[in-house]
């Protein structure tokens, strides 16, 4: 009941292997298939981590526990703290060089805040307790599904084609709740040990969507729980898809047929006026950090492999390769000054709890859905017709071609097997399946990128100080005019253009 290492994680799901998709091939093997091992062992990597000399940093003794966990359970109670849990999201990122998004420190961040603040749950406080201490002490890996399946965007949950399209309540019985629906895109689900569910919805819940208003648990291999899985892109040799081969973290659609869902297990239960205040818990204040700190392994990468890649055919020298380069390097430093001054400005809550500072991590967010399409078309402007300037597979270095390859594939000072490895990282981001999916990714994963912004920096937006300039400048300026005894129009007119 403490930390795991790679290995157990492993043996788990291979034990508790979910009813996997993919196409008509039903995968019972998550673990050894060739479309799942690579990232399966880059997860079992993360779990190994843990242990590594030097490491020490990523475990705690937690006061209520029977041993060393994961410091992603660790809630912050002082500076140290969130630098602890800052380092530690680091090293996971950096292990998988930004290229997973949900391993497994970003929905357990999300479920601590739950805990920090389960008061939110009213009666059912107590199970999302007992269910943060069941995760920490397994250590489990936990995906989620929140999003709905886009069949009828126009109309409610209540309204689509089928009442249980949308996930929803179909019986209460005494065991628990039996629900039925789909859920879309719960990445990571494929290699989680259970996936936590919610309701997001740029709609407000009516009265009418109560059944649809749930919060719950559930293991993935739970009966009745299948996960869809889009087209793989795992699968690959590490040569020719250095990225793919062993980060395609997977998205699925979680359908749900009828499941039961343990009362201990069910967090909000048909409460649509809870759900409508579920951001009450703040806990972006942690998936934030989380993502923030994601996004700055990434950006760094990138920003190497670029660098890298203009050094080997000496495009580095040339202005607007250096400008272009130069603006990576900007959103990595504005990433990380947002995710220093979220620290500096964290609060306690009512137990203590340190929550970081929203406000820089919601710009982080809202900016980062943007940077990263354009970090991807700078790899595609500097590194251009080079990033297809590759032979199809590794096989071309033994046959009849390979005298081509060492003369025309080399850069000035690298020979052509190094010139390429560069060239094949760039291009499994810049023009893959892989690295499409990637772009969309970082557009999407926290919302539609409109009405995130609308709602973090508009709606919910601190304008006091904006507004106190401006107020204070008009309010200077009437005393202005007055000392200078130039015209000033009577304020008090309504404004009236009469
Ligand atoms: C790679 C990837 C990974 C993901 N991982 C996860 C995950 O782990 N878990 C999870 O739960 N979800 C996940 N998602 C889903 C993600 O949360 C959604 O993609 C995101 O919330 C946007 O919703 P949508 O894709 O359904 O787009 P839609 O909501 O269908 O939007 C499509 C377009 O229609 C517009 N639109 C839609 N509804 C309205 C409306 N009511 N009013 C005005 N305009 C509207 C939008 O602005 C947008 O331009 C993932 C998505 C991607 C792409």
């Amino acid at each position: 009941m403490t930390a795991r290492n790679g290995g157990a994680y492993l043996e788990r799901l291979r034990t508790h292997s979910p009813e996997l998709w993919v196409g008509s091939e039903k995968i019972v093997d998550v673990v050894g298939h060739p479309a799942t091992a690579g990232a399966a062992a880059e997860i079992a990597r993360l779990y190994d981590l843990q242990f590594e000399d030097g490491n020490e940093d990523m475990l705690f003794e937690p006061a209520d526990g029977d041993g060393p966990v994961g410091v992603q359970f660790l809630e912050p109670r002082s500076r140290e703290d969130l630098e602890q849990r800052h380092a530690m999201h680091k090293k996971w990122a950096d292990s998988t060089l930004g290229m997973m998004g949900r391993t497994t420190d970003f929905v357990s961040a999300m479920l601590m805040a739950w805990n920090a603040n389960a008061d939110f749950f009213g009666d059912n406080a107590d199970k999302v307790r007992d269910y943060f201490r069941h995760v920490r002490d397994n250590d489990l890996f936990l995906s989620h599904a929140i999003a709905d399946p886009p069949v009828d965007r126009s109309k409610p949950a209540s309204r689509q084609p089928d009442p249980y399209t949308y996930l929803g309540v179909k019986e209460q019985t005494a065991e628990g709740l039996i629900v039925s629906g789909a859920k879309m895109l719960a990445t990571a689900a494929p290699y989680s040990d259970e996936i936590l569910v919610w309701p997001f919805s740029l709609r407000k819940f009516a009265p009418e969507e109560k059944p649809y208003a749930i919060a719950f648990a559930i293991p993935t291999d739970a009966p009745g729980v299948r996960l869809i899985c889009r087209e793989p892109f795992g699968g690959g040799n590490a040569f020719d898809q250095p990225l793919s081969s062993r980060f395609d973290e997977m998205d699925a659609v979680v359908v749900f047929d009828d499941v039961l869902v343990p009362w201990d297990r069910v967090f909000i239960n048909q409460d649509y006026e809870r759900v409508n205040r579920i951001w009450e818990i703040n806990s972006n204040a942690f998936t934030g950090a989380q993502t923030s700190v994601r996004l700055m392994a990434k950006l760094q990468f990138v920003a190497g492999l670029a660098k890298r890649a203009t050094e080997v055919v000496k495009t580095d020298q040339f202005p607007q390769v250096r400008d272009a380069l130069g603006e990576i390097s900007t959103y990595i430093e504005l990433t990380r000054a947002a995710i220093l001054a979220s620290e500096a400005g964290a609060t306690p809550n009512q137990d203590g709890v340190l929550f970081p500072d929203l406000r820089p991590l919601y710009a982080i967010r809202n900016s980062g859905n943007r940077w990263y399409p354009r970090v991807r078309e700078i790899l595609q402007q500097i590194l251009a017709g080079g990033l297809l300037y590759q032979p199809a597979d590794v096989s071309a270095f033994d046959s009849p071609i390979a005298s081509d390859l060492a003369k025309f594939y080399r850069g000035p000072d690298n020979s052509s097997v190094e010139r390429i490895s560069v060239f094949k990282v760039a291009a499994d981001l810049a023009v893959s399946a892989f690295g499409g999916r990637h772009e969309l990714y970082e557009r999407f994963y926290a919302g539609d990128p409109m009405f995130l912004r609308i709602n973090t920096q508009f709606n919910q937006y601190d304008w006091t100080e904006p507004l106190g300039l401006i107020d204070g400048l008009l309010a200077t300026s009437a005393e202005h005019a007055r000392t200078a005894g130039s015209a000033e129009p009577d304020r008090t007119d309504g404004g009236a253009a009469a």
